[in-house]
């Protein structure tokens, strides 16, 4: 009998109508003679309206209460989707995080699971039950509940399907998979058959809303393969995998499967340092001390002794790092920052550029040719990133999927 973990996301679970839908698709899984674990998060934007909740009691909650708060979402969701099972007839058992033996490290609203004690899960299976795990949670060593970081149920869901040892991994949500491009904006872009662990790593970093990242890690880790599909409809989604696994299926990659944009980053830029050893560790060291964390940075060549140095981070530290940028530049004799905070990166992403040069060439020409100007580059084995102005974000994420091959029509067209 095939062992199936299934994570449906909050959309899913939003209201009663979709309860019963989701226990209707995991009865039917065990109907065709599976053992079922489904793992689900809080309903709708619970998680969110849970924290506001909190900060309009207190701008500082403690982080051990925070957590509690936080994991009542999901309890929520499991016992209502257990009581739904259970309405048609079928067994079915609901379980804490802690109750399935998960456990984490002391990292409250961030913590990793450190170990799944399986027994407690396969009990419940043996006796012919479909469990129910409730999703971004775990067991701390101080015997406290802990959460795993937003989007945490996809994490659970993985690491179950790893120490259960499953058959099969099936992500549900709204969408059918994952798109070349983000769909809600591109209308025509494509569904992706298969990706590779990497390349949904670098789509999530940059910017791509899919799955949770420290879920494809542990999916890559331990060699697990994910199904992302929708809720509401039977179609095949996304088949998230190993490197090795899609180029023997495919037998050449494709040279672009993704285009991903993140218009959450704020570029800086110091202008007129000194050109001597120490002085980017200074910078960069105050930025990592406060924990900010810098995504690309460009240095110019040095003229007359003096360069530039330009560096992106996340919009949500800009205050921070500017704070840090006043008191450190002004040690330097003449050197001055600015902030922009009008760009936007946007990035190509496929294994295919491994094998292929002039993907990087391609890229920037399909940009010049919309006028668009490039003001930072970077690269990766599997991806090139660009700065651009956010302006400009939308139709240079049109362009390039259109010209990468990415849209439906184009895969139509190939058939
Ligand atoms: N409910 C949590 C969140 O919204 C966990 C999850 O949805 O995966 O972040
Ligand atoms: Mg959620």
């Amino acid at each position: 009998m095939a062992l199936v973990v299934m994570k449906f996301g909050g959309s899913s679970v939003a209201d009663s109508d979709k309860i019963k839908h989701v226990a209707s698709r995991i009865v039917a899984k065990k109907k065709a003679g599976n053992k079922v674990v489904a793992v689900v998060s809080a309903p709708g934007d619970m998680t969110d309206d849970l924290l506001t909740m909190a900060n309009k009691i207190t701008s500082d909650p403690p982080v051990r209460e925070m957590d509690m708060l936080l994991a009542t979402g999901e309890m929520v969701s499991i016992s209502l989707l257990a009581m739904a099972i259970d309405a048609v007839g079928a067994k079915v058992i609901s379980m804490t995080g802690p109750q399935a033996g998960i456990t984490a490290d002391a990292d409250h609203t961030r913590a990793r699971i450190k170990k799944i004690n399986q027994k407690k899960v396969k009990d419940q299976l043996d006796k012919n039950n479909i469990v129910i795990v409730a999703g971004f949670q775990a067991l701390n060593p101080n015997g406290d509940i802990t959460t795993l970081g937003r989007g945490g149920s996809d994490l659970t869901a993985v690491a179950l399907a790893a120490a259960l040892e499953a058959d099969s991994c099936e992500i549900y949500s709204d969408v059918e998979g994952v798109y070349a491009a983000d769909p809600r904006i591109i209308k025509d872009a494509k569904k992706i058959d298969y990706v590779s662990y990497d390349e949904m790593l670098e789509m999530a970093g940059s910017g791509a809303q899919v799955l949770q990242s420290r879920s494809v890690e542990v999916a890559k880790k331990f060699g697990v393969e994910i199904h992302s599909r929708s809720t509401f409809s039977e179609n095949q989604g996304t088949i998230i995998t190993s490197e090795e696994k899609i180029r023997r299926k495919k037998m050449e990659a494709l040279l672009v499967s993704g285009i991903a944009f993140d218009r959450n980053q704020v570029k800086f830029t110091i202008i007129d340092l000194p050109d001597l050893p120490g002085v980017a560790a200074k910078i960069f060291g105050g930025l990592a001390k406060i924990g900010v964390n810098v995504d690309m940075i460009v240095q110019s060549a040095a003229v007359d002794k003096k360069n530039d140095i330009s560096f992106t981070i996340s919009r949500q530290d800009m205050k921070k790092t500017q704070m840090e940028l006043d008191k450190t530049v002004s040690e330097f004799d003449g050197a001055s920052v600015i902030c922009d905070e009008h760009i936007a990166k946007i990035s190509i992403i496929g294994i295919g550029m491994k094998s292929n040069p002039g993907v990087a060439a391609q890229m920037f020409e399909i940009l010049s040719k919309k006028g668009i100007n490039i003001e930072m580059i970077s690269t990766s084995e599997i991806k090139i990133s660009c700065i651009i102005d956010e302006v400009d974000v939308i139709k240079a994420v049109d362009e390039l999927h259109k010209d990468f091959g990415l849209s439906k029509k184009k895969q139509e067209n190939l058939m």
